[in-house]
């Protein structure tokens, strides 16, 4: 047995994982279910082919690796994980180390950990990001399970990540679930992300009447600013494609329906059960289920027509305006993650290193940005602190687009151009803001129909109203 470590599943990411592994030097072992496909990678590996042992079976592959084994599992998230550890569980020995890198649902995470509890195997839960690119080159890699595994397989994945100025993205972020945890979460930012991006697009396309290569010059402009990250430089590249049997910009003719595999939900989903709001990434995951819907929106066009256009304002105020927009409303959805986060660190006793994950999330992964370095200054410095929105430079963000977010999401609203995840920023921001809320209300209406009783100002306890008396 002459391979270190192992890869079960040679689809998209787990084929470019095992490329990357060997192209790191280590000796790879795949195994794929249907054999047609570890034929195909091992005809691809070129130059690798040395350091890549493709096997037909699993029991061929268990007996290419040195003991104690380190086997990465790279298959479609759910029920195929548990097949696939079953399959495996009779063939390995103690101290072998199952690594689950796909994208499961955290819950599924810490089942698995209690399923092999005793069993000898040691078992970890991972998250990459960075798709095909950066599995092949370096992905960001979010690390779940028990501290002492985690330094067995540091070196290989370390060596296998994304590198931002010379430092690994690649972290152990905290027992059991916590990998899969911060996974579903960075993309639940993701969606947000993408969201709001897609809403100035909009503004763009639909108000401004811009083309989108035009549109496309604006995004490239701001790659060179605060927005500056990859979303924003692939929402450029992307703009600018020409289908080439039309002539057409390929955007035009892409149907208007995202699909959606579940990190999404998952990320509103623990959120709401820990009673921390995540706006941002609720309106993303709602905006890309009405955007499925797409014969019941042609039937409400048809029936209520759309918004007047009026108020268009011309020039770079607007477009600096929307720039700030973005910016204010990816203060909220990353304030949102990271308070969701430790919500979760505290529920699940993780423990989770804001600074570090904002740290691995600066390169390798697909919302790796500028912004991220400065995330991982702010909870550097200030590591305890309720709320992004509080630190001293993203509270100096917030005073410096808050106006700007203001204009677009009511120019937005007056022309009927939607914008759901800015304007629950915005909604958030106003909402988190004010000391003296609403819910006064709330409490009264409560006692009144169900004497839950309230809290005076005034006093201490619980009381009643003195309701119909
Ligand atoms: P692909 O669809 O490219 O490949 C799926 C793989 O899963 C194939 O190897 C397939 O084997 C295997 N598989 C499916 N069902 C079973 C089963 N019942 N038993 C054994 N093997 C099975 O998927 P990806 O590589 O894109 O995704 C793999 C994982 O990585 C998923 O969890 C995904 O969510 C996650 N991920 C994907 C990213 C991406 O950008 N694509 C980014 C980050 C994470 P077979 O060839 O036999 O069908």
């Amino acid at each position: 047995a002459e391979a270190e470590i192992g890869v079960i599943g040679l689809g998209v990411m787990g084929a470019n994982l095992a490329l990357n592994i060997a192209d790191n030097g280590y000796h790879v072992a795949v195994y794929n279910r249907t054999t047609a496909r570890t034929d195909e990678f091992a005809a691809s590996a070129g130059e690798l082919s040395d350091k890549v042992t493709a096997c037909a079976t699993l029991e061929d592959f268990v007996a290419a690796i040195r003991p104690p084994r380190p086997v990465i599992i790279m298959v479609k998230a759910g029920e195929p994980v548990d097949a696939q550890i079953a399959a495996l569980k009779p063939l390995l020995a103690a101290n072998d180390i199952i690594i689950d890198a796909g994208n499961a649902n955290f819950r599924d995470t810490m089942r698995r950990f209690t399923d092999l509890e005793g069993s000898g195997l040691t078992f970890i839960g991972m998250g990459v990001s960075g798709g095909e690119e950066g599995a092949r080159h370096g992905p960001s890699i979010m690390v779940g399970g028990a501290e002492d595994a985690w330094k067995r397989v540091e070196p290989v994945l370390t060596a296998i990540s994304a590198k931002f100025e010379g430092e690994a993205c690649a972290a152990w972020l905290g027992e059991n679930g916590a990998g899969h945890f911060v996974k579903t979460i960075h993309n639940g930012i993701e969606y947000a992300d993408m969201q709001m991006i897609a809403e100035v697009y909009g503004v763009m396309r639909d108000h401004l009447g811009m083309d989108a290569p035009t549109i496309a010059a604006v995004f490239s402009a701001w790659s060179t600013g605060p927005l500056d990250s990859y979303l924003i430089d692939i929402t450029a590249e992307v703009l600018m494609v020409q289908d080439a049997h039309t002539g057409r910009p390929i955007a035009d003719i892409i149907v208007d329906a995202a699909g959606q595999k579940g990190t999404g939900r998952w990320s509103v989903i623990e959120s709401q059960m820990m009673g921390v709001p995540a706006t941002a990434i609720e309106a993303a995951v709602a905006a890309r289920s009405l955007s499925a819907m797409r014969e019941q929106r042609a039937l409400a066009q048809a029936e209520f027509g759309l918004p007047a256009q009026h108020d268009r304002r011309e020039g770079q105020a607007v477009i600096k305006d929307l720039e700030k927009a973005l910016l204010a409303g990816k203060v909220a959805a990353y304030a949102q993650g990271f308070a969701v986060m430790a919500a979760a660190s505290a529920e699940f006793k993780w423990n989770l290193p804001m600074a570090t994950i904002a740290r691995i999330w600066r390169a390798g992964c697909i919302i790796r940005s500028r912004f991220l370095d400065e995330i991982a200054t702010a909870f550097t410095n200030d590591p305890d602190v309720a709320n992004l929105a509080l630190t001293p430079a993203f509270s100096a963000m917030i005073r410096d687009t808050d106006a700007s977010l203001r204009r677009i999401v009511a120019e937005s609203a007056m022309n009927g151009m939607p914008v759901p995840a800015l304007a629950s920023a915005l909604a958030y921001f106003d909402t988190y803001r004010r000391a003296r809320g609403t819910a006064n209300l709330i409490q009264a209406q409560r006692d009144f129909f169900g004497a839950h009783g309230f809290a005076r100002l005034d006093a201490e306890g619980e009381h009643h109203g003195p309701w119909g008396s």
